[in-house]
């Protein structure tokens, strides 16, 4: 089946077994425990709710097909879900991230397990040589975001995955800004994808939710242990609210890629921004990467106004459509100051390294009509 199609139908099937009841839409099974005929075989294969609910497993079934991967896991939170990668190590083990990881990733690494004795090293690079002088004799994970967040650079997963194989590191790709419907990082040879669902995949900001796809038999036994034995899943509610979301999903990012497009085009005409962050454009510096590797550059652009802190704020501020918040990849456009919100946790050191600049605002473009966010940010701009 092809993606759209998977989308709405795989774990969907109506049950039109013998006394099953052919809903189409997966029904939302609250029950956290599971009567049994026979005291030593669970009835349908569950047992109890945190070690697996048939709403939760039919989302887990669709994830898995979107990104072409064999077993999926759903959490209760994109970070959940990356605690449960990196308990995956042990202590003493080091994982090289890319610099410009989301913030929460980066407090997660160094303020939690960097407590417990995992090593982080934070670096730029694209390609696979690249990360050879970062790696140590203990290297385990090579994790990767891409595009990154929020400066919209592009790693080629590739090249980065057949490096760390052959020296056995596993490579992580957190495809949250991309959706399985632009890029399918198992294809290029990644181990893991992780994915806050919160954004793209859920798309409808009502839903907090985190997912980890893979492949290989022997890592999925782990992750579902893990699942199970932290116990961080997601709930029956949510994971139904994430399926119906999905439904749509090919529609919305189709749209969102359309709309953002033209906002990049709009902006690219204007005296007062100075710079354009957007992988489909192609003076973007890894655009050949990018059209190698996703099938389009998704609605996340960043920019920035020729202009001072204050003045950027009252931009922000004086937006009307646009809703200044945190969190992206939904149908409503979101914009916000990475510099004050999502990478405030950057100490300000480490965000001038990576040249995030106090000026730099980033979009989330959503599914309005492109001609009313245009004529928002034009008044928006006028006023400064
Ligand atoms: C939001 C986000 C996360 C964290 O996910 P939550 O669902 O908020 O826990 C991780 N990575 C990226 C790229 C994100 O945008």
């Amino acid at each position: 089946m092809k993606f759209a199609t998977k989308a709405i139908h795989t774990g969907n099937e109506p049950n039109l077994k013998e006394g099953g009841s052919g809903d189409v839409v997966v029904p939302i099974h609250l029950s956290t425990t599971f009567a049994r005929a026979k005291v030593d075989r669970p009835t349908a294969g569950y047992e109890y709710s945190r070690s697996g609910n048939p709403t939760r497993e039919a989302l887990e079934k669709n994830l898995a097909a979107l990104e072409n991967g064999k077993y999926a896991f759903a959490f209760s939170s994109g970070l959940a879900a990356m605690t449960n990668i990196l308990l995956l190590l042990k202590q003493g083990d080091h994982l090289l991230s890319i610099d410009d990881v989301y913030g929460g990733s980066r407090r997660l690494f160094t303020k939690v397990f960097g407590d417990f004795g995992l090593e982080f090293t934070f670096a730029d690079f694209c390609q696979g040589k690249e990360i050879l002088p970062h790696l140590t004799k203990n290297t385990k994970v090579i994790w990767i975001e891409s595009p990154t967040n929020p400066l919209l650079k592009i790693i080629d997963i590739a090249s980065v995955a057949e490096t760390a194989r052959a020296k056995g590191i596993l490579t992580v790709v957190d495809n949250t800004f991309a959706s399985p419907y632009f890029q399918k990082p198992l294809d290029l040879g990644a181990d893991i994808v992780i994915h806050s669902m919160t954004k793209y995949i859920g798309g409808h900001s009502d839903c907090v939710a985190g997912g980890v796809v893979v492949r290989d038999e022997q890592l999925s036994v782990r992750l579902k242990f893990l699942q199970n034995a932290v116990g961080a899943i997601l709930s029956p509610f949510d994971s139904y609210q994430i399926l119906k979301g999905i439904k749509t999903l090919s529609l919305r990012m189709k749209r969102h890629e359309e709309n953002a497009l033209k906002i990049v085009d709009f902006l690219s005409r204007q005296p007062k921004v100075k710079k354009i962050y957007y992988p489909g454009l192609s003076t973007h510096p890894n655009y050949d990467i990018a059209k190698k590797q996703m099938t389009g550059a998704s609605g996340m652009l960043s920019f920035e106004l020729d202009t001072d802190l204050a003045l950027s704020v009252k931009f922000l501020e004086s937006l009307k459509i646009i809703a200044v918040a945190e969190s992206l990849g939904v149908v409503e456009s979101l914009i916000e100051h990475p510099a004050s919100m999502t990478h405030a946790s950057i100490p300000a050191e480490d965000r001038a390294k990576i040249g995030l600049s106090d000026t730099l605002i980033r979009l989330s473009v959503g599914i309005e009509d492109a001609d009313d966010l245009i004529a928002d940010i034009t008044q928006a701009l006028e006023g400064i």
